[in-house]
């Protein structure tokens, strides 16, 4: 025990569940939606070379780094935040916008780092229903906002459940709400949606400061481990964010993979094998669908069983045929897109599954 104080919001904060780990060979690790392939070889040398030079800071606020990223997306570089993954920079953007007590008016279920970073900052949840099939629920997330929203968190794809968001409930929803609201949206898997009606949030950006857009080189670049994410929006909000943010919250050798992984080269092999994962997606789908299974639609890199409450036993299950999935106890387990041999394996262990 200590007699140090520890904030209450701390204290009571739930716990980040990660992704189970992999045990071995034999498993498939598909419990954190990450890419089955390795980075990129230009990636590697380059963050291998990077490594040789650590005794060294890096640039404080990844200056070349994010001039790369804002060529990528044609914004200007005041509008670009880098920061170690995207989890801590939505961490940094809460902290720099609430006040205690303020609210932020979240879609659940979601990412389960929201509801952790919103209780930092000293905020409230406002948790707004998922739909029936797994949607955000635009017009009931724009009716929870009031006078003490200081922001509103969008996920699209949605992890866990899958679906993402069409332009038109992308613009309702940031045109929905008051301009002193912040609209974060978190686009950490559009690279896999392949649905032509859903909606990009950078396109808005243009028109509505109060946006503010979530990118992250953890899941279709293959660079979890590496830490990098960043923030697209307005200048002011981000500078504001990146005087918040931890000096050089991006080390050397992951601003160098970064940056190789923006080379033309490399991003046309990293669409190709977001278009491999989503065709190995539907083709998942088909066959879950064809096994009677209700699975809403999934524009990530991974799919929704919500067995409510079997999670626990469909989990366990999953572990027996050598899977990695991630049950979220009481609602659903959510699963990877892996190799196809992997996600053969999957099949066939929802094929062995009684109660669908
Ligand atoms: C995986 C994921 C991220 C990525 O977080 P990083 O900190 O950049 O690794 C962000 N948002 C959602 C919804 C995710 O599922």
């Amino acid at each position: 025990m200590t007699d140090v104080h520890i904030r209450p919001a701390v204290q009571t904060l739930p716990a980040y569940v990660p992704g189970a780990r992999s045990t071995g060979e034999e498993v498939a690790k598909l419990s954190s939606n990450e890419l089955p392939y390795p980075p990129q070889e230009s990636v590697l040398a380059a963050l291998t070379a990077a490594a040789g030079g650590v005794n060294r800071y890096p640039e404080m606020t990844g200056d070349a780094l994010v001039e790369a990223i804002a060529q990528r997306h044609a914004v200007a570089p005041e509008q670009v935040v880098v920061g170690n993954g995207s989890v801590a920079l939505i961490q940094h953007v809460l902290d720099t916008i609430c006040d205690e007590g303020d609210d932020v008016v979240l879609p659940w279920r979601s990412f389960e780092a929201y509801p952790i970073c919103i209780a930092v900052a000293g905020a409230r949840a406002v948790k707004v229903p998922l739909t029936a099939d797994g949607r955000h629920d635009v017009a009931a997330m724009i009716a929870a906002v009031t006078s003490r929203t200081r922001a509103l968190l969008a996920c699209t794809p949605n992890n866990p459940s899958g679906p993402a968001l069409t332009a038109d409930e992308l613009t309702a929803l940031v045109e929905g709400v008051p301009e002193r609201v912040l609209v974060i949206v978190d686009e950490a898997y559009l690279d896999f949606v392949t649905d032509p009606a859903v909606g990009d949030a950078l396109t808005l950006l243009a028109d509505h400061p109060n946006l503010l857009v979530s990118r992250t080189f953890s899941k279709a670049h293959a660079l979890a481990g590496m830490r990098v994410g960043y923030l697209v929006g307005e200048p002011g909000i981000v500078s504001a964010i990146r005087s918040v943010a931890t000096p050089f919250g991006v080390n050397l050798p992951a601003q160098a993979a970064a940056i190789a992984a923006l080379e033309p080269a490399a991003l046309a092999e990293t669409a190709r094998r977001a278009a491999v994962v989503a065709t190995e997606r539907d083709r998942v789908l088909a066959a879950l669908r064809a096994q009677g299974w209700q699975v809403p639609d999934a524009q990530g890199n991974f799919f929704w069983l919500a067995v409510g409450e079997q999670t626990d036993a469909l989990a366990a299950h999953f572990r027996a045929a050598g899977i990695l999935a991630r049950p979220f106890s009481g609602e659903g387990v959510r699963v990877s897109i892996g190799t196809p041999a992997e996600n053969d394996r999957v099949l066939a262990a929802t094929a062995a599954w009684p109660a669908r």
